[in-house]
Order: structure tokens, then sequence, then C-alpha cells
């Protein structure tokens, strides 16, 4: 059994998946709504991911025999300004999304959930990624500055992003 203080905090957590799904989903649609279409195809992938992410820990719970607790999901903006400014959202959500995950994840060795320090640990490195690729993106966005052809171009590129959430 899921030991009550570590269910709580999983199932917050499941909720602060949730809001990043539709925070990128929100930002997916600032995108469209600003006529960068590969920007807004990225960022809709980056909501299915977290998606999977809130999926994965649902069936965590479930696994374990716990009990899972669905919250409501907070609103997120609608204007998320330039693309830099986006991604600089984007990349400080992903930083407080890290200490959370480091947080659980205290919480799991305080308790001596064992099985749940070993699934966090997934979540630990994924967020080494996330924040990477946030990185790297709000980087080439400053090379870029103001120059509308590169900015084409990066939509280009940020338009053939694959799907990676696996088949569940
Ligand atoms: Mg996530």
């Amino acid at each position: 059994m899921l030991n009550e203080v570590v269910q709580t905090a999983i199932n917050k957590q499941i909720n602060h998946e949730f809001y990043s799904s539709y925070l990128y989903l929100a930002i997916s649609a600032h995108f469209e709504y600003i006529n960068l279409p590969g920007f807004a195809h990225w960022m809709h992938i980056q909501s299915k991911e977290e998606t999977f992410h809130a999926t994965k820990l649902f069936n965590y719970v479930n696994d374990r025999g716990g009990r899972v607790e669905l919250e409501a999901i907070g609103k997120p903006a609608t204007d998320f300004g330039s693309p830099l400014e986006a991604f600089e959202a984007a990349l400080e959500h992903e930083q407080g999304v890290t200490k959370m995950i480091g947080e659980l994840y205290a919480l799991a060795v305080k308790e001596n959930d064992y099985p749940s320090q070993v699934e966090l640990q997934w979540f630990v490195q994924e967020q080494v990624e996330e924040e990477k690729t946030a990185r790297t993106i709000i980087d080439q966005l400053k090379m870029i500055g103001d120059h509308g052809s590169a900015l084409m171009i990066l939509d280009r590129e940020l338009a053939a992003r694959q799907e990676t959430v696996p088949v569940q």
C-alpha cells in the first residue's frame, strides 16, 4: 500500500502535471494566434508529454493500491508575449517543476518508500531534459533577436518535432 503522506504529495503532483499540460496547450494557442505554426506544434507535443507525465503518476498510484484524487486544474494565461518571453516562461515553469519533483523524492526517502523513489527517478532525469531543451531554444531565440527570417527558420525546425509519448 502507498503511504498516505506520499499519496497526497503524488496526487498534488498529478494535478501539477495536468496544469503543465494545460499551460503548454495555452502557449500553443498563443503561437497559433501570432502565426507561428511550428512553435505551436512544438508546444502542442509538449502538452501531450505533460499529460503522459500525469498519467504515469496516475497509473503508479493505482498500481500501488492507492487512491487517486483529481483536483481542479488552474487557469493558465492567454498572452505569452514574444517567442523568447514564452520560452522563458516555460523554463521558469520547468525549474519550479524540478523543485517539486526534488521535494517529492526527498519525501519518499524520508518515508522509506523505495518504489516511489524508483518511480520518481524517471522524473528527476526527465527534468534535466526539459530544462535543457527550453534553455537551448531560449539561446537560439536570443541569437535570432529581431531577425524575422531566422525566426521563420526556427519555426520550420520546431514544426518537425515528432510525437514522443509511448503507447500506453
Ligand atoms: Mg512534467
